[in-house]
Order: structure tokens, then C-alpha cells, then sequence
């Protein structure tokens, strides 16, 4: 019998729960410092303990989740514990494409993807010396949302590199994208695209709770002023949104566009659940600054389901439950292979 595992961080509960909702077997590999909290859980069967979750590459947990037939879930912490080259060489049945997941992570391929995909994307800088508008530099690869400032011209960029040196957030060798930085307010749309039945599905929105930028706000300009404050956007929660009924069509077309350019440029495309994040400027217009070719952590709003999932579904449809129905259709209908690499 077939089990479905994931590593314990970001949104484990959800998708073992999901999965014993759909009848699987459960196994969570986790780190022995964590063990004693996922046993709180009634839903998750088998425990594999690790030190450290790049143990997943070691033989003796692959064979372990051999043994117990697992097919891993990626998500977010997978990709940043384990590494994208690791994940590309593991020896065990991913759910989904694990080759967009290098996509996901390169600045420049997310970039070609998304222009391919036709959704509008911000501006990029090549030199600092272009900026003229209000632009947001982030250094490459994810830092948990620290490493970005906000300038409005070259002077200000490089008195920022040089605070963030001075302050050891980057170093000579650090390469930075330098975005126009789109005023409005920033949405994440959460999708799931079945190959199986050839449908894309909006399965939920939420905005991110981040700090420190959604506290600036609470303090006032003139002790922001004094105080020299740079805000940081580490993901702390986050909160269930809905959109105006009317943008919903627009929003299936980005989705339904993405899920075609994907298979385009990184076959088999992008089977199961992924996530577009932009802003929505002052005119309404979605502008994309970036996308998740996997589960994102905000679906955890919807354990029980999201309003999306429940027009689509009915109850109890979360993102980590889709999944394991989308496994359990492929298992039946013997077309597996199209949901795994
Ligand atoms: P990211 O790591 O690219 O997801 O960005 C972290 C946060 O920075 C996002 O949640 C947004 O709040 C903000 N952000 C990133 N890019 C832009 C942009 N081009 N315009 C406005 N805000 C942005």
C-alpha cells in the first residue's frame, strides 16, 4: 500500500492529515528536536527520525521511505533544507515536476517562466545606475525575507549595499535583482492544476503577515524617520482573503496561462499545486513578482477548506487532501506517472 510522506516543517499537518482523509498511510520525516510535537497528532503513522532534513538524501532513510512505499510531498522548507540539487538526485517519486522547483528558486528562469506565461511582471533594473522610480533589491535566494531594501535612486541604492555590508547582510560576491516596487496591495493566489482531468482549480487566497513591514505602519512617520527603519518582510502568518467576484476571471487565466507556458518550457509542466504572488496596483492590475511551483505554506488557512475549494469540492477540501485525491484517482486509474518525476 502506497503512503504518502513529507518532511516535518511548513505545511506537514495539513497534507498527512489530508492524506489520511483520503486513506493513505501517513509517514512524516522529521527532526528528533520535533519529534515530541507531531505526536500530538492522531493522523500521521509512521515517524522517520533524522538530525537534519538533508538526511533524506542519505541511504538508509530513502530506503526507509522505500520500504514504506512513500511518495514525498515537496514544500517549501524541503527546497531550502535539502537544496534544489539534492532534490533533483533524489532516489524516491516526488509528487509533481521537482524540475520546475529549480525554476522557482533562479531568478532569471522564474522571470522567463512568468514573461512566458504573459502574466504582467515588474520592472527589472540591470544597474543601479537606471533606477528612477521606487525599486525593491532582494538579494538572491531566499533569505526568509530580510535581505531587501528600498531605494528610489542610485545614491540611495548604494548607501543601502552599503549599510547591508557594513551590518554583514551581504558580501562583495552577493548579486542583488533590483525590481520596480509596485504600490498596492500584495495577494497570493493559491492553484492546483489536475493533469489527470486537465482542469486548473483556484483553491484559495490569503495575504502574508510580514515582519517587519505590517508594523511600520502602527508607529508614526516621524519616529520611523528618526529611527532610520528599513522594513523586512519575514513571513510570520498568514490571513484568508477573498477578491472581488469580478477579478476571479482575470485570476483563472493567469493560472490557466502559467499551467501552458509550464509545460512549454519545463515538461511535464506544472502538475498539482503552485501559487502566483503579486500586487494589485492602484488601477486593479495584477503585476506578478514572483511564483511557488509547489504547495505554499498560506494553504494551511484552509485545512478545513477555502471558500474556492468549497464551490469546487464542497466541505473539508484542503490543498494537502486534494493532493492525496489526485494520488489515489492516478493509483486507480493507473496513470500515476502523470502526477510524479
Ligand atoms: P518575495 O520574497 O519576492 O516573495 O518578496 C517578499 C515580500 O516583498 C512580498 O511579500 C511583498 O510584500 C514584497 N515585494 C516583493 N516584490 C515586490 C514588488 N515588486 N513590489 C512590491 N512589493 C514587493
Amino acid at each position: 500500500m502506497k503512503s504518502i510522506a513529507t518532511l516535518g516543517s511548513h505545511c506537514a499537518l495539513q497534507v498527512l492529515k489530508g492524506a489520511k482523509d483520503e486513506g493513505f498511510k501517513t509517514v512524516l520525516v522529521t527532526k528528533t528536536s520535533r519529534e515530541k510535537f507531531y505526536r500530538r497528532f492522531n493522523f500521521i503513522d509512521e515517524y522517520v527520525l533524522v538530525d537534519d532534513f538533508k538526511d533524506v538524501m542519505n541511504d538508509n532513510i530513502t530506503q526507509k521511505l522505500t520500504e514504506h512505499d512513500s511518495i514525498l510531498i515537496p514544500h517549501g522548507t524541503f527546497i531550502s533544507e535539502v537544496g534544489i540539487e539534492n532534490i533533483e538526485k533524489l532516489d524516491l517519486p516526488i509528487f509533481g515536476n521537482r524540475h520546475i522547483l529549480r525554476w522557482e528558486a533562479d531568478r532569471e528562469l522564474k522571470t522567463q517562466l512568468m514573461q512566458k506565461s504573459g502574466v504582467s511582471i515588474p520592472k527589472t533594473f540591470n544597474s543601479p545606475e537606471e533606477i528612477d522610480c521606487l525599486t525593491i533589491s532582494k538579494l538572491s535566494g531566499a533569505r526568509g525575507g530580510s535581505g531587501y531594501f528600498l531605494s528610489k535612486n542610485p545614491e540611495d541604492y548604494y548607501s543601502h549595499v552599503e549599510k547591508f555590508k557594513k551590518d554583514g547582510i551581504m558580501t562583495d560576491e552577493d548579486v542583488l535583482q533590483i525590481q520596480e516596487y509596485i504600490v498596492g496591495v500584495p495577494v497570493y493566489l493559491q492553484y492546483f492544476y489536475s493533469p489527470l482531468k486537465n482542469e486548473l482549480e483556484l483553491f484559495g487566497i490569503d495575504k502574508r503577515y510580514e515582519t517587519n513591514v505590517d508594523g511600520l505602519g502602527r508607529i508614526p512617520s516621524i519616529d520611523q524617520n528618526e529611527l532610520k527603519l528599513s522594513p523586512t518582510y519575514i513571513v510570520i502568518g498568514n490571513l484568508p482573503l477573498v477578491l472581488r467576484e469580478s477579478l476571479l476571471v482575470e485570476v483563472y487565466d493567469i493560472g490557466e496561462n502559467f499551467v501552458t507556458a509550464s509545460k512549454e518550457l519545463v515538461p511535464p509542466g506544472m502538475p498539482g499545486p503552485f501559487c502566483m504572488e503579486g500586487v494589485y496596483d492602484s488601477h486593479g492590475k495584477f503585476i506578478a513578482f514572483e511564483f511557488s511551483a509547489r504547495i505554499v505554506a498560506g494553504t494551511n488557512i484552509f485545512t478545513t477548506g477555502s471558500p474556492y475549494s468549497y464551490l469546487t469540492h464542497g466541505a473539508n477540501m484542503s490543498m494537502g487532501r486534494r493532493i492525496a485525491l489526485e494520488i489515489k484517482t492516478g493509483i486507480k486509474n493507473q496513470t500515476l506517472d502523470k502526477l510524479l518525476t
